[in-house]
């Protein structure tokens, strides 16, 4: 339920008005705005008995939500999110287009070494690398895990990388906090309460891909879940869906990006290279997710694509990675200039 006040409404009675929602066993979220002010109401399995809120002066407008999702939606938070990351870089509304970059897998020190090194060179500030793959065979390489964890962290360490991993249970999501500074909920889990309850309670951004055949419906409901739990660094990532087509790895659902702008406040960067699953289409779609509105890109580089243990042919070559990162920062500055 969402209660619009009047332009006039005083301090008082808005807290008068939390004071008779409290009294109903829901609880009040402020939604100041700039004309009037907006009290979010959460905490409701169902419809809600609005009679004793009904006969109040100040009251403008009582609207029923009957979206699956408040917290994640602009009605209930106008203004656009923006995740702080370690160090002082930021995601979200304004700050610039973030480039998130990395092997699918870490297979090893030196391999995540090199990345790290070429990526700070270059000026991508943030290493995706996964410990803990969800691998579609029982049989291909299933991740380094603990292993893989420390190897990422010693290289954020050394060289003041941002990292991201995948958190795959909910078990592991403490140690997985305490070693990167993002974590990442994989398209395969985005369903996955009981983990989305537990990252809810982490505090550390989590980037939320959205699953193989989720409408947006579902995937921002996901992200309720994170958000109810507690935490609001939440970073929706589009990485392609499931249809017909067979000839791109997944179908890059670019549409979605402007639509969850228009509906939600948080962050959402694109994933051209599982949504491709090929190398060659990977730039073209990552320049396109700026055109879209894309807050960044989460895209795969490997120092080796021919010998990499998962998504070898959709992982850009370093050098490939260094001429796109290049066109995103012109193309990003056009539009800021020229079209925004
Ligand atoms: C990944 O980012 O490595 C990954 C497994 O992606 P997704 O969950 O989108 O398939
Ligand atoms: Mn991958």
């Amino acid at each position: 339920m969402l209660i619009v006040m009047h332009h006039a409404a005083s301090d008082a009675d808005i807290a008068r008005v939390n004071k008779t929602i409290k009294s109903m066993g829901l609880n009040p979220v402020s939604i100041p705005g700039a004309e009037r002010t907006a009290i979010g109401v959460i905490g409701n399995k169902g419809w809600v008995d609005d009679s004793a809120l009904k006969g109040d002066r100040a009251i403008l407008e009582i609207i029923h939500v009957t979206k699956p999702y408040k917290l994640v939606s602009r009605d209930f938070h106008p203004s656009d999110t923006v995740v702080k990351l370690r160090g002082g870089k930021k995601i979200g509304g304004k700050a610039g287009f973030l480039v998130i970059a990395g092997p699918c897998a870490i297979e090893g020190r030196d391999q995540i070494f090199r990345t790290a090194e070429f990526l700070v060179k270059i000026g991508v500030p943030v290493l995706r690398a996964g410990a803990y793959k969800p691998r579609t065979s029982p049989h291909s390489f299933q991740g380094l895990r603990e292993e893989g964890l420390k190897i990422l962290a010693d290289a954020r360490k050394e060289t003041g990388i941002l990292t991201v991993t995948e958190v795959m249970s909910p078990e592991h999501v403490a140690v997985v906090a305490e070693h990167v500074d993002i974590l990442q909920i994989g398209a395969r889990n985005m369903q996955n309460y009981d983990l989305l309850t537990e990252v809810g309670k982490a505090r550390k951004p989590v980037v939320l891909k959205r699953g193989l055949s989720a409408t947006v419906e579902e995937w921002l409901a996901s992200a309720e879940y994170i958000l109810l739990g507690g935490n609001a660094d939440v970073i929706l990532c589009e990485r392609g869906i499931r249809t017909f087509e067979t000839a791109t790895r997944n179908t890059a659902d670019l549409a979605v990006i402007p639509l969850v702008r228009e509906i939600s406040h948080l962050p959402v960067i694109f994933d051209p290279s599982h949504a491709t699953g090929k190398r060659s289409l990977v730039p073209a779609m990552a320049l396109a997710s700026v055109v879209a509105g894309a807050h960044g890109v989460m895209l795969e580089a490997h120092p080796n694509p021919e010998q990499a243990l998962s998504d070898g042919p959709q992982s850009l070559h370093f050098v490939e990675l260094e001429k796109l990162r290049k066109k995103l920062s012109g193309l990003e500055l056009f539009m800021k200039k020229g079209l925004r």
